[in-house]
């Protein structure tokens, strides 16, 4: 967890002021957290969520010793977030009957959408499976260069059309050939400009219309690529997405170079949708599995 060196710096510094010499749950020690996670970017919601779990579980004033606490805390961090459904995903495993997979790529440009489709290509490809890339954001030259030299990296087939094309006929072309294959994993790039929510959420309803011409219940994921260097802005940004069109799963990239890591948290929480990767680096093996219990620990350590 090298990336998250300084999300975690930050955080453990002010933790361990929190509960330093401290043996019970009482209002200073609710009061330090409170500010604490705040401080880290947890955001008041969450924050607030997080408290009430430890009042709760802990009458006020009742001893219980500083590891004893330290421990607690994670924990109770720990519960606020959601856990997948479906645990394949942790070994880039293709869920039973669900073959091929498809992943719909969404999120606002500049994100990491492309270096995130690049490094599950490679995890994907690792683990053993036949990746095919479908480069649907028809409307930046950039993005689909991005995509092709990712799919070179990897050594993954890559489906696009020209420049404007449509991102619908992009995606179906995409399905219609991974079937032909028998290609184990789809994943689909998306144009995402949040200026225009009316057309966004058109283009992606029928993107997703498409897909299901081809595989009836595809799109099996629909992953959110978040900045998390943002802060609570990618929390706003991952409200205004969710609004527009329905996300199964969130990856949170650049984590590495920030100190405002807390706010994953923030985003699990307030979202109640699973953080399956987050991006540490620029780098095609920058991509780690997001576990909740090991992110909580790795802060605290
Ligand atoms: P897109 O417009 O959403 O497709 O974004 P790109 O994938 O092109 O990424 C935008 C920039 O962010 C590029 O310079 C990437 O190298 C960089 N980037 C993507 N993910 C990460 C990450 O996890 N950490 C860091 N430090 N940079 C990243």
């Amino acid at each position: 967890d090298q990336g998250l060196q300084k999300t975690k710096e930050s955080f453990l510094s002010k933790i361990t002021k929190v509960i330093a010499g401290k043996s019970t749950v009482d209002e200073e020690v609710l009061d330090n957290l409170e500010e604490a996670l705040v401080g880290a970017d947890v955001g008041i919601d969450t924050t607030i969520q997080i408290i009430k779990r430890i009042e709760k579980r802990v009458a006020k004033d009742k001893y219980v010793g500083t590891s004893e606490l330290g421990k607690l805390l994670q924990e109770e961090i720990a519960e606020v977030l959601v856990d997948a459904p479906d645990q394949s995903y942790r070994n880039f495993d293709v869920p039973a009957g669900k073959k091929p997979y498809v992943i719909l790529i969404v999120g606002v440009n500049g994100v990491g959408k492309t270096t995130t489709i690049g490094k599950l290509a490679h995890n994907y490809k690792k683990a053993g499976k036949e990746v095919i890339l479908g480069a649907a954001d028809t409307f930046r030259a950039a993005a689909v260069d991005q995509l092709t030299i990712w799919s070179e990296r990897v050594g993954v087939p890559i489906v696009k059309q020209a420049m404007g094309s449509d991102p619908g006929a992009v995606a179906f072309d995409t399905v219609q050939s991974a079937v032909a294959k028998g290609s184990d994993v789809v994943i689909i790039d998306t144009a995402g400009r949040l200026h225009n929510k009316a057309h966004l959420m058109e283009e992606l309803g029928k993107i997703k219309r498409v897909i299901k011409k081809v595989i009836p219940d595809a799109p099996h994921e629909v992953l959110l690529v978040l900045d998390g260097s943002t802060g609570q802005n990618a929390l706003e940004q991952a409200k205004q997405f969710t609004a527009t069109t329905e996300v199964s799963a969130l990856a949170i990239t650049k984590l590495d170079g920030t100190a405002k890591g807390g706010v994953v948290l923030a985003i699990a929480n307030q979202l109640q949708i699973p953080v399956k990767y987050i991006g540490v680096g620029e780098k095609i093996d920058d991509l780690l599995i997001f576990d909740k219990h090991e992110f909580v620990d790795s802060l605290f350590k």
